[in-house]
């Protein structure tokens, strides 16, 4: 066989295995920060926060997840990182439950690529022995990409997670490769309503109906659900009417370092919106 060879390959081979190495320092070397946006009841006061990546660059600057997850994914990183993230997380969920801050459900991001490994489970039962963190106060978000090829082994693999005390909940559900059998066989806690359908809320009728639909069947099925991407008040308020319980989104709080996160909290406390 004979391929063809540019020198832009080189370059390009070369550029990769740079963001690699830099990725993995980044994890090894606690340049991962996790941010915190709260989530919000329609009847008032925080339930919830969902925990949110960023990549503290020396040189570039504070990283958004839209600039390295999907690296992390297709290299494999997203496994180290992702049990950093998670493991974070539980340690973050013990210290403001050990210092007495009112208790909120941590709510973590899992990617396909960690969800489909076999030591799935495994790893998040050392987590929780490791930090002592609350199962009944985690929430795994995953997204329908997960559950491309919903086999009896995953969906054992569910089970044995809920049997752990933890929720699992579906993210930027309606997005994805929706199939509405999955609903019905894997115990899903939690809808995630996605940003996109939030948007165009009162007056794009197909938001409407689709957002409409999802708070009736995720009713029906005796699932929660959370709205995310609630900029304006009257998105909010006809998510309320609609029985939407729980929100999340910029008309609230942007996702906040944990100390201005503590200190948002504690201020809605004293006067909630
Ligand atoms: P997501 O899980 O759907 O998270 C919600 C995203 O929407 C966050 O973006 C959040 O900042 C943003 N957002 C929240 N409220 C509003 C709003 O009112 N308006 C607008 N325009 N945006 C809002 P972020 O932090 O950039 O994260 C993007 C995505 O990156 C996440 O989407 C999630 O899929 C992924 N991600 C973040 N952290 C992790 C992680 O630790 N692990 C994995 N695997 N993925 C992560
Ligand atoms: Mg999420
Ligand atoms: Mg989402």
């Amino acid at each position: 066989a004979y391929r063809f060879f540019l020198p832009e390959m080189t370059a390009r081979a070369t550029r990769r295995l740079q963001t690699e190495a830099e990725l993995r320092r980044a994890i090894e070397g606690g340049e991962l920060i996790l941010h915190y946006q709260p989530q919000v009841a329609a009847a008032g006061g925080t339930v919830g926060c969902e925990a949110l990546v960023r990549w503290q660059h020396p040189e570039r600057g504070l990283l958004a997840p839209d600039q390295f997850i999907a690296f992390a994914e297709q290299s494999g990183l997203i496994v180290p990182l992702g049990e950093w993230v998670l493991r974070e997380a539980c340690r973050q969920q013990v210290h403001w439950r050990a210092s007495g801050f009112t208790p909120l459900t941590m709510a973590v991001n899992i990617s396909a690529v960690q969800f489909r490994r076999r030591d799935f489970v495994a790893r998040i039962k050392h987590v929780l022995a490791e930090t002592g963190a609350d199962p009944a106060h985690l929430e795994l978000e995953i997204t329908e990409s997960a559950l491309m090829d919903a086999t009896p082994e995953l969906v054992a693999r569910f089970e044995e997670l809920v049997e752990l005390g933890l929720t699992l909940a579906l993210d930027d559900f309606g997005t994805g490769y929706s199939s509405l059998s999955y609903l019905k066989r894997l115990p899903i806690g939690r809808l995630k309503i996605d940003r996109s359908f939030v948007d165009g809320l009162p007056d794009n009728p197909e938001d409407v109906a689709i957002t409409s639909a999802t708070l009736s069947l995720a009713r029906d099925l005796g699932m929660d659900v959370v709205a995310e991407g609630v900029e304006t008040d009257e998105q909010r308020r006809f998510l309320r009417d609609r029985g939407c319980e729980a929100m999340q989104g910029y008309l609230f709080s942007r996702p906040l370092a944990v100390d201005a996160f503590t200190a948002w909290v504690e201020m809605h406390a004293a006067n909630p919106p």
